[in-house]
């Protein structure tokens, strides 16, 4: 049997498939689920999560009208409430006692993970501190999708999220930033690109790669990696990227030559300020010289360059 007979010809028209009215798992009393949608492609969804939204007596939403769009496609008609970034504090408070009354809620953003670069965080933690169930649904996060087709080069990422909007704590994070040993991931709004490229440009002298990954999951997708320093003048050339949504990616250079780190410097580097929360430096010294064979005299300098 072909798959495709399972996929609607018109891929905007609500689904009513056996494996969404069977439902698996329902939506349990008394519990906050934080749960993934789509970044674009309305059938980037969990089957979990469809199980949720159709069961939980509640769903919360960032923008109601937005979400109500993924709900009518999938025909789920569960109450919807606002949870916005300035209103979520106050909300907290409310919605514990809903879940008290034995409701089940699930919480949704606008598209991807709550919580990331999005409002959730602080009602999660009002709602674990009242000790009630939290339960993550997982599914699209647009970090983790663009980071899956960059091909990074760099072994660790960190997460940055939205540069601060002011000149100069935009710059001074930056500037903090080009210290880690790891590829840079941001999240931006389309008509500040222009901006940001420039600054991540002046900031990192050293060579980089950039990718910009655009629209993902949606009809225009681009993943597209180039040197950082010819990002503007790329932009220049792509003057669609200034629409729609990105990550941008900040990557260790394709010609960058591995640093020359030995393992047994990895391991000084993971331990050493272990050892040194616990010992005073002398002894974690020794301790650090006999687990890795570096001299004590040399570990000592560098807990000395370390506090200087
Ligand atoms: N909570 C979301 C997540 O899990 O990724 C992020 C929400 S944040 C308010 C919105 C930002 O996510 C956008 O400015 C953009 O940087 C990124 N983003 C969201 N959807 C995207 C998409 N389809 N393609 C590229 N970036 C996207």
């Amino acid at each position: 049997m072909s798959h495709d007979s399972a996929i609607p010809s018109d891929p905007a028209a609500p689904i009513h498939s056996a494996a969404v009215s069977a439902r698996i798992f329902r939506a349990e009393k008394s519990t906050l689920y934080v749960l993934a949608t789509p970044l674009g492609n309305l059938r980037d969804i969990t089957l979990r999560a469809l199980d949720i939204l159709g069961s939980a007596d509640i769903i919360l939403a960032e923008d109601t009208r937005v979400s109500a769009k993924l709900l009518t496609h999938y025909g789920i008609k569960a109450p919807l409430r606002a949870l916005h970034e300035h209103n979520e504090r106050k909300s907290a408070a409310a919605i514990i006692d809903l879940l008290q009354q034995g409701h089940s809620i699930a919480l949704i953003s606008d598209a991807g993970t709550p919580a990331v670069s999005d409002p959730g965080a602080r009602l999660v933690a009002a709602v674990r501190a009242a000790a009630l169930p939290v339960v993550p649904i997982p599914g699209p996060c647009a970090l983790i999708t663009a980071i899956s087709a960059a091909g990074l080069n760099a072994e660790h990422f960190y997460f940055a999220g939205f540069l601060p909007v002011p000149t100069k704590a935009r710059r001074a994070q930056l500037e903090t930033l080009r210290a880690l040993d790891a590829a840079l991931i941001f999240y931006e709004a389309p008509h500040r690109i222009r901006h940001t490229l420039s600054d991540l440009t002046q900031a990192f002298q050293e060579p980089r790669d950039l990718i910009i990954a655009r629209e993902l999951t949606k009809t225009f997708e681009t993943v597209q990696r180039l040197p950082l320093a010819d990002a503007v003048a790329w932009l220049d050339e792509h003057p669609d990227t200034e629409r729609g949504e990105l990550v941008l990616i900040v990557d260790t250079a394709a010609t960058a030559k591995p640093r020359d780190t030995t393992p047994d410097e990895a391991a000084l580097a993971r331990w050493l300020p272990a050892l040194l929360e616990e010992l005073p430096p002398a002894r974690a010294a020794r301790v650090a010289a006999q687990a890795t064979g570096i001299p004590r005299s040399t570990i000592y300098e560098k807990i000395k360059e370390r506090k200087g």
